[in-house]
């Protein structure tokens, strides 16, 4: 069963997710040549805990890091180290959740370190305007395969792939709630999509084929293939006449393209 957040809920979902923002503006800065992942994510932690919340992913599932650090042909789930060290031309995606009053906010960046090739920013790119594409279908009545189907299709016309494992999430009082998004599927399929309901939606997307492995440490998911891969991820509520995002800061840019 999906829930729908009443006023109160989800007022404690804006401030979870303004939270988890807030990492971003103030990480940014940090992110460069040079830098450990475990400093990303020892800053991250600062700020979160500085606003009175926690770092939803520590200790979730037996999770080692405050947040995720992916870089390059890691796909997700990248465990925070003082041995992995950002080199120009990397691309690194930042998967950051934070629990405020027992709500939860999760959202992901996906961050060049200093100069990145064309390849490179073309698939960040593509790979967040994917997620705007994907939610400006959303509105009540809408059934969730058309949010699907939308980010389906807008990468696989730039000649990308979806991994196939790996989903977004309803979310709530847990970082997880019912529905699972895929990041595929058939229009006009999948449960309606109602005011109040909380989704966090978080394209996941490979320059090359789609499969994907775990390391042995198991949680890092790496493309088979080797090839780069990128995340861009949301926080939303669904309202009366279409969406609110709720882990974006005032000022922040975003690639947004409209269906
Ligand atoms: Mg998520």
């Amino acid at each position: 069963m999906i829930e729908c957040k009443s006023k109160r809920e989800i007022e404690l979902m804006r401030k979870a997710g303004a939270i988890v923002a807030s990492v971003f503006k103030g990480i940014q800065p940090h992110i460069k040549p040079g830098v450990s992942t475990q400093e990303l994510a020892d800053i991250a932690e600062n700020i979160i805990r500085s606003q009175g919340a926690t770092p939803t992913f520590k200790g979730y599932g037996g999770f080692p890091g405050a947040i995720c650090v992916s870089i390059n042909e890691t796909l997700i789930h990248g465990i925070p180290s003082k041995k992995v060290i950002l080199k120009e031309g990397d691309i690194v995606s930042l998967d950051v959740g934070a629990t405020y009053n027992g709500y939860c906010g999760d959202a992901c960046r996906t961050y060049p370190v200093g100069q990145v090739s064309d390849e490179a920013a073309r698939l960040m790119k593509v790979t967040e305007e994917s997620f705007w594409y994907g939610v400006s279908k959303i509105k009540p009545g809408i059934r969730l395969g058309d949010v699907s189907n939308a980010i389906q299709q807008y990468n696989e016309s730039h000649g990308y792939s979806i991994p196939r494992d790996y989903t977004g999430h309803g979310i709530g009082t847990h970082l997880h709630e019912d529905p699972m998004i895929p990041n595929y599927g058939k229009a006009g399929t999948g449960p309606i999509l109602l005011e109040g309901m909380c989704l966090a939606i978080e394209p996941m997307v490979a320059s090359g084929k789609h499969q994907t492995r775990v390391l042995p440490d198991e949680w890092t998911v790496k493309m088979r293939d080797g090839k780069l891969s990128a995340h861009y991820e949301n926080t939303i509520v669904v309202t009366s006449d279409g969406y609110e995002v709720l882990t974006t800061y005032e000022g922040e840019k975003i690639n947004n393209v409209k269906s």
